[in-house]
């Protein structure tokens, strides 16, 4: 699903994100990628859809080249890969479920949805998706109005909106307290389960890696340092 071969990043200013990666995640795995601050777990992630250029080696999603000079090509993957963040990202003025209409991406439908035109198909994927994720009576409040573990759930709802094969995460639950942390990676291993999308997260804690993953990826100065099943992961990762 997702492959990387021989992956570099070189920033502009000439930091070296990533050196000589190579992965190979199949469809359907839960991955974590954990490590310190600075480990290039966000850089790691960003590559997936473009985000962050590579400037060596080769990616791709799917069978598909991830190339960061080709918009085309970057649109088509990017409609495959759904991205969470730990601010969450949501739009805080409008409600819930414009939020998750949003997240179908293209230009008239983000203007249609802020009008509130938007198809009756589309407003019932919005509200089955935020029912998966145990949200849908806070449809119509404002994500704003919401707390941090709940505005969480919403951006994944709209990424399931988005019904995509891969779901990218960076550090989806570092802002959150540990019991709401733990509800949001639950609702993430569940979509995982239930529709074999594959997840690559980012997280600095084993223990989190360790009881929803079932693969972690170690990193440290921009290079894999560990790769292997979660039973395997020690301390040292
Ligand atoms: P992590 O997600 O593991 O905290 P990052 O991938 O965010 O790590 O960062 C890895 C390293 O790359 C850090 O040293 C960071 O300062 C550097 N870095 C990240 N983004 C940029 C950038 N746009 N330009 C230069 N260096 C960057
Ligand atoms: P987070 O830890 O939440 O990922 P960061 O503070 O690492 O946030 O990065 C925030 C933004 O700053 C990112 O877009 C990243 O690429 C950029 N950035 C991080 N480190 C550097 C750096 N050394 N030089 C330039 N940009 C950087």
């Amino acid at each position: 699903m997702i492959t990387f071969s021989n992956v570099d990043v070189v920033y502009p200013n000439g930091f070296k994100g990533l050196s000589g990666v190579n992965l190979e995640i199949a469809k359907g795995e839960f991955v974590a990628i954990v490590g310190l601050s600075g480990a290039g777990k966000s850089t790691l992630i960003r590559t997936v859809n473009g985000l962050v250029p590579y400037t060596e080696g080769s990616l791709t999603v799917n069978g598909s080249l991830v190339d960061p000079r080709s918009k085309t090509k970057l649109r088509r993957v990017r409609s495959k890969v759904g991205m969470i963040f730990q601010s969450f990202n949501l739009v805080n003025r409008v409600s819930v479920l414009n939020n998750v209409l949003l997240g179908r991406s293209s230009m008239t439908s983000t203007l249609r949805s802020l009008l509130g035109w938007y198809r009756e198909e589309e407003k019932e994927l919005a509200f089955e998706c935020l029912e998966r994720v145990g949200i849908v009576d806070k449809a119509y409040n404002r994500a704003s109005a919401l707390s941090g573990g709940q505005q969480q759930r919403v951006a994944i709802a709209r990424v399931l909106a988005q019904q995509p094969e891969v779901i990218l995460a960076d550090e989806p639950v570092a802002s959150l307290d540990p019991p709401t942390a733990h509800k949001v990676m639950r609702d993430l291993r569940r979509i995982q389960q239930e529709d074999g999308i594959t997840c690559v997260v980012n997280m600095h804690h084993l223990d989190l890696a360790r009881a929803y993953a079932d693969r972690v990826i170690g990193m440290r100065g921009g290079e894999v340092v560990f790769d292997g099943p979660v039973a395997e992961a020690t301390d040292a990762v």
